[in-house]
């Protein structure tokens, strides 16, 4: 039997449109059927991609077949002899990591929103032609991406047009593909190789100093998890890794890949040529590098046993999110200071950002990381004006959660433990050669994750990690990092304004009979001191209301967390190289 065979075209930039054939050889004998994912793995929301499916039809031997729709995003062919073939316009105008967009200036897709899947055929073969758009303009286009190069004739050169093939439907809408004039650098990390690709205009990128420092983070990201091979994960199925970046004012974003990510960021945020600065922004940027690169190892391969294999045409619901976006985010900073990229006095500082950020947000109290996770569907991806008093981020308070059992672990073992060998146990019974061809997938369930934390620290852990993930009590982080030399203080909130009755939607026209212009809120608040009351006008749809306005300290906790000069060895060992 033949792969399933897919042709992909920019068909006309300027309008946004992508033109699309599958072809299938051997269709269903009682009709096939096709359907396009309602999400794309890693983001855990259902966007129907098929809705930006403009015009499609089936034909055999040259002959127009019939095609019915079944629901939202499936369809069924008649019964034919033979190859079938389904041809469709893709609106693609969607300028995020997670769907496609189309342009004059480049083209980017993810498999899940352009790829129609055949039906019980998921794990077939499949090739691909990426073809470039018509016209001279487009002649210095190039393609970036992970998926391999089709051998032989009509076979893509690296970075060209032509063929390229996958292993199967999972792995095609794990490669996404950007093409256009874009900006290109490599390095090689532990001896594999590694593309970083930038899409938008950056007047002196130094993309030089980019490299240098992703090879530092990738080096000590793949030392961590492979510290005697010093292999990188992606070898099980890809020769390389591609860091793709969409530049835009003001972007951000990442979605991970088996051996790619997406990314968006902010053009202030990538270096400048001669500018040896160390901007808060460029740091924002690497770590969000880091990150996606971690998920290569922790998500990409070890994966919460509901994602093996992804179910794509509905939810699919995990409790164990805080373990592969908290642990991830956990070590995204940890690794930048791992490998030297920011100061021990620059991370502490964004430990104590990341605490107080959750400690303003009253939904902690409500909801568990592990509810968090599991409701993610609905509510952090779904998040309205109710979001902080209700939700849990699993990401940052998971980050914390990490914090806690990492340092819990160190203290208790003497530093002969830590997160680190969890890590490593994970990767080595879950993850390592995921892909490899013939290689038996599993995920990881909750009992085996809590299982495995007490057989490789030696400790009973099971009561502190259930009320950590499960519970919404506060997080005792201040007596875990005092070991290791690093003092938290409470400080004195933020004043904030206890708006009595305005509620979201509402507009705020004036404080004390003094008009809000825009951007003037804050200017206006800051007059007050604690115990103020003012008088506001507020309108609620058109009409007016008088509400009473107190001011006051935001109840919340903050804390100042600093390096003190002792206990470096015990620091050293956590943050040290
Ligand atoms: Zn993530």
């Amino acid at each position: 039997m033949k792969p399933i065979h897919y042709a992909i075209a920019p068909l006309q930039p300027e309008a946004h449109l992508f033109a699309v054939t599958v072809t299938v050889d051997a269709p269903h004998p009682a009709g096939q059927q096709f359907y396009l994912p309602a999400w794309i793995p890693g983001s855990y929301m259902i966007r129907d991609f098929a809705r930006n499916i403009v015009r499609i039809r089936a034909q055999a031997s040259g002959k127009p077949v019939a095609l019915t729709k079944l629901d939202k995003q499936s369809w069924q062919a008649a019964p034919v002899d033979g190859p079938l073939t389904l041809s469709y316009e893709v609106y693609a105008w969607d300028l995020s990591v997670r769907a496609a967009h189309l342009d004059a200036t480049h083209g980017f897709f993810n498999g899940s929103s352009v790829f129609l899947c055949a039906d019980g055929q998921e794990n077939q073969p499949c090739t691909i032609d990426i073809h470039a758009p018509a016209g001279e303009a487009y002649a210095g286009w190039r393609v970036a991406t992970a998926m391999r190069e089709a051998p032989g004739r009509g076979g893509a050169k690296r970075y060209g047009f032509g063929r390229y093939q996958v292993a199967d439907y999972d792995e095609l809408v794990d490669h996404p593909v950007e093409m256009g004039n874009f900006t290109m650098g490599s390095f090689r990390a532990c001896g594999a190789q590694h593309d970083v690709v930038f899409t938008g205009r950056v007047p002196q990128l130094d993309l030089e100093r980019v490299c240098r420092d992703l090879k530092q983070i990738c080096e000590a990201q793949i030392r961590l998890f492979e510290p005697k091979t010093e292999a990188a994960p992606f070898l099980d199925s890809n020769r390389r890794y591609v860091f793709m970046t969409m530049v835009t004012t003001d972007g951000y974003g990442g979605l991970e890949h088996r051996a790619s990510t997406a990314l968006m960021c902010a053009r202030a945020d990538l270096p400048a040529r001669g500018k040896e600065e160390a901007t808060e922004g460029y740091r924002t940027f690497l770590g969000l590098c880091s990150h996606e690169y971690f998920h290569t190892w922790n998500v990409k391969r070890i994966k919460p046993a509901a994602f093996v294999p992804y179910r794509l045409r509905e939810e699919t619901y995990t409790p164990l999110l805080w373990l592969f976006e908290g642990f991830t985010s956990y070590y995204d900073d940890l690794m930048l200071v791992r490998s030297g990229r920011i100061t021990e006095k620059q991370y502490v500082e964004l430990l104590a950002k990341t605490w107080n950020g959750v400690l303003r947000g009253n939904g902690r109290t409500k909801q568990s990381v592990a509810a968090s996770s599991f409701d993610a569907w609905t509510k952090y991806y779904r998040q309205d004006e109710n979001a902080p008093n209700a939700i849990v981020s699993y990401y940052t308070k998971g980050s914390l959660v990490a914090l806690a059992l990492d340092l819990t672990i160190r203290a208790k073992t003497r530093n002969r433990r830590s997160l680190d060998d969890i890590m490593r146990a994970l990767w080595q019974r879950y993850g390592s050669g995921f892909y490899a061809p013939g290689a038996q997938q599993r995920g990881v369930t909750e009992a085996q994750v809590h299982a495995l934390f007490d057989e490789v620290s030696g400790l009973r852990l099971g009561a502190l990690l259930r009320s950590l993930t499960e519970g919404t009590g506060e997080l005792q982080l201040a007596a875990l990092l005092k070991p290791f030399g690093i003092k938290a203080v409470t400080t004195k909130p933020e004043r904030n304004a206890t708006l009595a009755g305005i509620s979201a939607g509402d507009l705020l026209a004036a404080v004390d009979g003094l008009r809000v212009a825009p951007g003037q809120l804050d200017k206006l608040l800051a007059r007050y001191r604690d115990g103020d009351s003012a008088e506001c006008h507020v309108f609620r749809r058109d009409e007016l209301h008088v509400l009473p306005l107190t001011f006051a300290r935001e109840p919340a906790m903050q804390y100042t967390v600093t390096a003190e000069g002792g206990r470096q060895a015990m620091r050293a060992r956590w943050l040290g190289r």
